[in-house]
């Protein structure tokens, strides 16, 4: 009898294709939702692994000549309510694991806002700060040529995410384009105004923190304009939310990127953090307040503590130091669930992720909705049905939380996975 390898084991184990703690986060969160709503065993199954899956590994010319090799990936969680949506992101880290999280989260996000889409992410595995702009243009049109046979605009409909932006959506756009024959704006989002993308797009995942930040207020009785926030992250979403902030007059007590934090007890000046982001490319070495390290910022006195960069950033270590009264997940997963269970023990309030920065792939469904239109609305008229879509599901969530005597995540999560297994169940299986 042949005897059993650690692989053979390792093989075995259900789940494994994607496994991560990332996607360990998501599948843990799934499961406390699943439970608390008892939840039909056919649903759990059909729903708590992706339906579908590609890796592609292909070359890329670079500058010098030379090719180097790279992994890229894309995800689609579930097929069920319609095309899948998405971001894709370039960085050293990314795998099919994160993906997988990324994704499921984002099929949550768009049932809980009532959008006619399931969730997708992807990625490419690379230090995007090593490449000149020429090998990401390349880079980025290989990886939409590889994706070609599981996108298009009523299959899957990427978007943004870290590291790329309205350039690299652009290139998306136009390769995909040049593959069937005619201009197909519709197919990715975030794109620029002038290539179908639609005014407030940019703005969008910040602004619509702030619009759920608000709703929270008026909920626990809290004062924005006095109160503190701290923001870990200054990229696309923590300065929007940063400026919005501070415009609506709550005093920003810290900021922080990846290279450095800044703290200032009497609200730091934001226009000036971003002149000096927009010269200095970080916020190393900012005159203006005291520096700190990237993640002591979470740490800082105040009422609202945003985390605005990355996943897994709030951990069973540095969670019993956070001196606020709320958490708002501006970035996907950033809060472990060891993090979670002792911010719960300590009475601190958490607006999970799938709410708080929904306010992107909403703006991004507006976006496809003008692009199938060939209409575009006005900045206001965005802004306006932003803000009320985000307030109803905030409202969706409130509800589920009284209804099944949950916290916001929880309650949250049932309404997305009701709605999804409720459509799932009357599609039926095929055949
Ligand atoms: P970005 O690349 O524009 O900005 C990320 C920011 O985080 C940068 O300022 C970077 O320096 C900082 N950062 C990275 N590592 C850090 C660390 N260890 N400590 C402190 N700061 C750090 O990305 P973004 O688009 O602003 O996305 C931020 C988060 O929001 C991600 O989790 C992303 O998935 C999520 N998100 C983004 C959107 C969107 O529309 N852009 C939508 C929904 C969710």
């Amino acid at each position: 009898m042949a005897t059993q390898t650690q692989d053979d084991v390792d093989d075995a184990v259900p789940g494994r294709e994607w496994a991560s703690a990332l996607y360990r986060q998501s599948t843990d969160q799934f499961d406390r939702a699943a439970e608390l709503l008892e939840l039909d065993p056919e649903f759990v199954t059909r729903l708590s692994e992706p339906r579908r899956s590609i890796v592609v590994n292909f070359p890329v010319r670079l500058d010098s000549g030379g090719v180097l090799g790279l992994t890229g990936y894309r995800v689609q969680h579930t097929l069920t309510m319609g095309p899948t949506k998405g971001g894709f992101r370039y960085g050293p880290d990314v795998s099919l694991g994160e993906c997988s999280a990324l994704a499921m989260w984002m099929t949550w996000k768009c049932a809980l806002l009532g959008l006619p889409y399931g969730g997708a992410k992807g990625g490419v595995r690379c230090t995007p700060a090593q490449l000149s702009v020429h090998e990401l243009e390349r880079l980025t049109r290989r990886y939409a040529a590889e994706l070609i046979p599981v996108i298009g605009p009523d299959r899957d409909i990427p978007a943004p995410d870290m590291a790329t932006g309205e350039r690299e959506m652009a290139w998306f756009m136009d390769t995909y384009s040049q593959m069937v024959g005619h201009s197909v704006f519709e197919v990715v989002t975030g794109k620029p105004v002038v290539l179908g993308g639609t005014t407030g797009r940019r703005e969008a995942t910040g602004l619509g923190v702030v619009y759920v930040i608000e709703a929270m207020c008026e909920k626990i009785g809290m004062d924005l304009r006095e109160a503190r926030v701290a923001i870990q992250g200054f990229g696309n979403v923590g300065a929007v939310a940063a400026s919005e902030l501070h415009a609506i007059g709550a005093r920003v007590v810290a900021v922080s990127d990846h290279s450095a934090g800044v703290v200032d007890a009497d609200g730091l000046d934001i226009a000036a953090l971003a002149r000096w982001t927009a010269q200095n490319g970080v916020l190393e070495g900012y005159p203006g307040a005291t520096q700190v390290g990237p993640r002591d910022v979470l740490e800082v006195p105040c009422e609202i503590v945003i985390p605005a960069a990355r996943e897994r950033q709030i951990t069973a270590e540095n969670a019993p130091r956070l001196q606020c009264q709320v958490v708002v997940e501006a970035a996907n997963g950033p809060t472990t669930p060891e993090a979670e269970a002792i911010l719960h023990e300590r009475g601190i309030l958490i607006v999970p992720d799938v709410l708080a920065n929904a306010g992107g792939v909403t703006v991004s469904y507006f976006e496809w909705v003008q692009d199938h239109q060939r209409y575009s609305w006005d900045e206001l008229d965005v802004q306006e049905r932003l803000r009320r879509q985000l307030r109803a599901a905030f409202g969706r969530v409130i509800d589920a939380a009284d209804r099944l005597g949950c916290d916001w995540r929880m309650a949250a999560l049932s309404v997305a996975i009701e709605r999804v297994s409720q459509a799932a169940r009357m599609r039926g299986i095929y055949p």
